[in-house]
């Protein structure tokens, strides 16, 4: 059971980024939002910033300093910690330009987050994402990786690895990512919503706590349920609205 891949995100997945991005917003702004207000996945529409201005505010966000004082999301360093103990591999996606690796290593090391590798990849397709072309992935490679499940914050991206890679998504609940009434019965049925680490670690535990014998191999099985359509995890992010 060991040497499991694992996707794993690091914004609002690892570390509690909106939290200290609307810190930034007081110190740029003097104001504040509510965590429960962040509708959007876009911090414009979130955070009522016109393009100029997000784009002011970005390049604070992505700064040195701003990276490294973000504060773990509960429950992460020991997931991923034990995760590694017990031989697992994850592989941490960002969507995070690349510009900003040096500094998101140092915080990774700050916090004793154990991890195989970092990759940056576009996850949006955002213009100046990478103007210096350092190395990044491209999502087409991620299908490389043979990653049997993902933990992720973004809804977008999230559909991309279930419809393009057959990947089920652990998907991190944010006020963002909550409307799925468009998606199929297909890609929800494999979009399992997880209100915190420990919701990740009993709904995926089976495969990636190594007890698959007794709990029965729930990532397994949702991967066989992505290909055929049936899965075992159906119904999991239904209710999930608030
Ligand atoms: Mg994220």
């Amino acid at each position: 059971m060991s040497g499991r891949r694992i996707y794993v995100d690091i914004d609002d997945v690892l570390s509690r980024t909106v939290e200290s991005l609307i810190d930034l917003l007081e110190r740029l702004h003097d104001r504040r939002v509510d965590v429960s207000d962040c509708h959007h996945f876009d911090l414009g529409r979130s955070f009522d910033l016109d393009d100029e201005s997000l784009g002011h505010f970005m390049h604070h966000a992505h700064a040195d300093e701003v990276i490294v004082s973000i504060e773990p999301v509960e429950g992460a360093v020991e997931t991923l910690d034990r995760w590694s103990a017990l031989g697992h591999r994850v592989t941490l996606v960002t969507g995070r330009p690349p510009r900003t690796r040096e500094a998101s290593l140092r915080w990774l090391d700050s916090h004793g987050i154990e991890h195989e590798a970092l990759h940056h990849l576009d996850k949006w397709n955002r213009p100046s994402w990478n103007e210096q072309d350092l190395p990044a992935l491209r999502f087409e490679e991620i299908a490389d990786f043979g990653f049997e499940f993902a933990v992720e914050d973004s809804l977008e991206t999230a559909v991309r690895l279930i419809e393009e890679f057959e990947i089920p998504v652990a998907l991190m609940d944010r006020p963002w990512n909550r409307d799925v009434g468009l998606l199929s019965r297909k890609t929800r049925a494999n979009l399992v919503r997880c209100r915190g680490w420990d919701e990740v670690t009993s709904r995926f535990g089976a495969a990636a706590e190594g007890n698959a014998a007794a709990e029965g191999n729930a990532v397994a099985e949702g991967n066989a349920a992505v290909r055929s359509g049936t899965s075992p995890l159906r119904g999991a992010d239904e209710g999930g609205e608030r």
